[in-house]
C-alpha cells in the first residue's frame, strides 16, 4: 500500500497528460470530478460521483485513463472505479463503495413529494415520463444524463444540465420527465417547470406590482429548477440578470438546474457572457433528429398508447416520409385517424399517402434552402448574387449580404460556420457579427425592421 499523497501524486500527473489529450470541456466534465483514492501494488482506485459517469467513464475514456497510468507508472497498474454515495456526497465521505452496490436508490425520500408543488409557473405535464420516452442513438446521452440528474438532483456534477436540440425533439418532454421522476421518487421537492418565456413575462409582471424581490425568493426556494427554450432570454437582459443572481443562488446551494435550448450555448445570441460561460462549464448533451427506425419505435409506441390499430407498412411509410422531428410525426399520426373516421375508412398506406400528399406541409418547411435566400435579397437590393457573396464592401451591397446571413440563420437549420461557406468563405464570427447588427437595427429602426418583415413574408411564400 502506498500512502495517499503518493496516490494523489501519480493522479495529477496521470490528470495533467489527460488534460492535453481531450478537449477541455470533456476535462472538467469527466475528469475533474474523479478522486483518487487509494493505490496499491495491482490497482489505482478511483472514485466516481455515480454509476452513470462510471458507464461514460468506461465506455469511452477507458483506454485514455489507462494510457496516461502506463506512462506515468511504467507498469501495468489495473484501475478500479468506486462510486460515491449520494449522502456521502453531501456529508463528505470517502469510504468507497464497490460498484455493484446500487447507489442511486439511496437517497432518501423526502415525505409529501407531491404537496411540495408551488403554485407560479407552468405545472410539470405527467404524462410526459422516461418509461414513454423511445431511445435511439440521436437522443440516448441526453436521456441518460436525465435519468441520472432526476435520480440525485444537484448531486451530481451535471449542474446545470444542458440539453439542446431542434425543435420538437423531445426537449420539453425530457425536462418534464426529470422534474416527474424526482417528485414521484421523492428526491426533490418544489420542482418548478417554467418556460423562459413564462418567465420573462412573470419577472415584467413583478416589475409592475413591485414584488421582484417576491419574485426573486420564489424561484429561490426551489429544489430543482427546469427552465425550457433559454434562447428566448436573447437581449432580454434585466430578465437575465434577475435569472443570473437565481441561478447562482441555486447553483451555491446544489439545487438542480436543467435548461434547454434549440441550440448549442455557444451561438446563444444576445445573451451575457457571464450567463454564457456559466453554461459553457456544465455538461451540454444535444439531441438529435431520429433516424428511421427510432422513427418506427415512435410511432408504434404512439399508435399504441391512441389505441389505433395501424399496420407495420404504413408506420414504415410514415417513418420514411416523415424525417424532421417528432412532433410532425405524431402531428400525422393523429391527422391520419381524423381522415380515417372522417371518411369511414380504414388506416391502409393509400390513406396515409392521401393524406401525406394533402397535407403537403411536412416535406415543405425543410425546403428553404440559402440559395432561395440570397436569390431574395439579391433581387430585392437589385444587385447580382455574385456581389452578395463577393468581398465588396459598399453600404448596400454590405447591408444586404448581413440581412441575407442573418435571414439564413432564422430560416435554416445550417450552422454559422456553414452559412459562412455559402458567403465566399466568410468566417463564423462574421455571420454571428452580422446577425447581431441586425437585431439590434431593428430595435432601433422601424424601418428596416418593416423591410426585414418583408423579406420574412417572401421567404414564408417560396414554398
Ligand atoms: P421540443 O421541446 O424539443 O420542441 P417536445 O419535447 O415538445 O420537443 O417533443 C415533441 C413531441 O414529440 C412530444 O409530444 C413528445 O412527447 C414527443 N417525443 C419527442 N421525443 C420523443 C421520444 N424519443 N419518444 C417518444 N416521444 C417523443
Ligand atoms: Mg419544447
Amino acid at each position: 500500500m502506498y500512502s495517499s499523497g503518493e496516490c494523489q501524486h501519480i493522479w495529477d500527473r496521470c490528470l495533467g497528460l489527460i488534460k492535453t489529450r481531450v478537449p477541455p470541456q470533456t476535462y472538467s466534465t469527466w475528469f475533474q470530478p474523479i478522486r483518487a483514492i487509494s493505490l496499491n501494488e495491482k490497482a489505482l482506485f478511483l472514485q466516481v460521483p455515480n454509476k452513470f459517469f462510471y458507464d461514460w467513464l468506461d465506455s469511452h475514456y477507458k483506454e485514455t485513463i489507462h494510457a496516461s497510468l502506463r506512462e506515468v507508472t511504467g507498469n501495468g497498474l489495473t484501475v478500479q472505479y468506486t462510486v460515491l454515495l449520494n449522502d456521502q456526497a453531501e456529508e463528505n465521505e470517502t469510504t468507497p463503495i464497490p460498484l455493484s452496490v446500487p447507489v442511486l436508490g439511496k437517497i432518501s425520500p423526502l415525505e409529501g413529494a407531491r404537496t411540495g408543488m408551488l403554485e407560479r409557473g407552468t405545472r410539470i405535464n405527467e404524462h410526459y415520463v422516461f418509461e414513454n420516452f423511445v431511445e435511439g442513438a440521436g437522443n440516448q446521452f441526453a436521456k441518460a444524463a436525465s435519468i441520472a440528474v432526476a435520480n440525485a438532483p444537484g448531486k451530481t456534477s451535471f449542474n446545470p444540465l444542458v440539453i439542446y436540440g431542434g425543435t420538437g425533439l423531445g426537449k420539453t418532454h425530457l425536462l418534464q420527465a426529470i422534474g416527474n421522476h424526482a417528485l414521484l421518487k421523492g428526491y426533490a421537492r418544489k420542482i418548478v417547470y417554467v418556460s423562459s418565456d413564462t418567465f420573462t413575462l412573470d419577472f415584467i409582471a413583478a416589475i409592475q406590482k413591485n414584488k421582484t424581490t417576491e419574485f426573486s425568493r420564489y424561484y429561490r426556494s426551489v429544489d430543482m429548477l427546469l427552465l425550457d427554450d433559454i434562447q428566448f432570454f436573447q437581449n432580454k437582459e434585466q430578465t437575465q440578470e434577475q435569472f443570473f443572481h437565481i441561478f447562482n443562488n441555486l447553483y451555491q446551494h446544489r439545487r438542480q438546474i436543467v435548461l434547454t435550448t434549440d441550440r448549442p450555448p455557444l451561438e446563444l445570441r444576445g445573451l451575457q457572457e457571464r450567463l454564457l460561460s456559466r453554461f459553457q462549464s456544465s455538461l451540454t448533451v444535444d439531441i438529435q433528429p431520429p433516424d428511421l427506425e427510432t422513427r418506427i419505435a415512435i410511432l408504434n409506441q404512439k399508435a399504441a398508447s391512441e389505441g389505433l390499430d395501424v399496420s407495420y407498412d404504413v408506420i414504415e411509410f410514415i417513418a420514411q416520409n416523415v424525417k424532421k422531428n417528432i412532433r410532425e410525426l405524431e402531428g400525422f399520426l393523429i391527422r391520419l385517424l381524423a381522415y380515417s373516421s372522417l371518411m369511414q375508412v380504414d388506416i391502409d398506406i393509400n390513406l396515409a399517402r392521401k393524406a401525406l400528399r394533402e397535407m403537403g406541409g411536412i416535406e415543405k418547411k425543410t425546403k428553404f434552402s440559402i440559395e432561395d435566400i440570397q436569390k431574395i435579397v439579391s433581387t430585392e437590393y437589385s444587385i447580382n448574387l455574385d456581389s452578395l457573396v463577393g468581398k465588396s464592401r459598399t453600404k448596400e451591397i454590405a447591408e444586404a449580404r448581413m440581412i441575407a446571413m442573418f435571414l439564413a440563420r432564422e430560416h435554416t437549420d445550417l450552422s454559422l460556420k456553414t452559412i459562412g461557406l455559402y458567403f465566399g468563405g466568410r468566417d463564423h464570427s462574421t455571420v454571428v457579427h452580422a446577425c447581431r447588427s441586425v437585431e439590434e437595427r431593428v430595435g432601433k429602426d422601424e424601418r428596416f425592421a418593416n423591410q426585414i418583415d418583408i423579406f420574412k413574408n417572401k421567404i414564408q411564400n417560396i414554398i
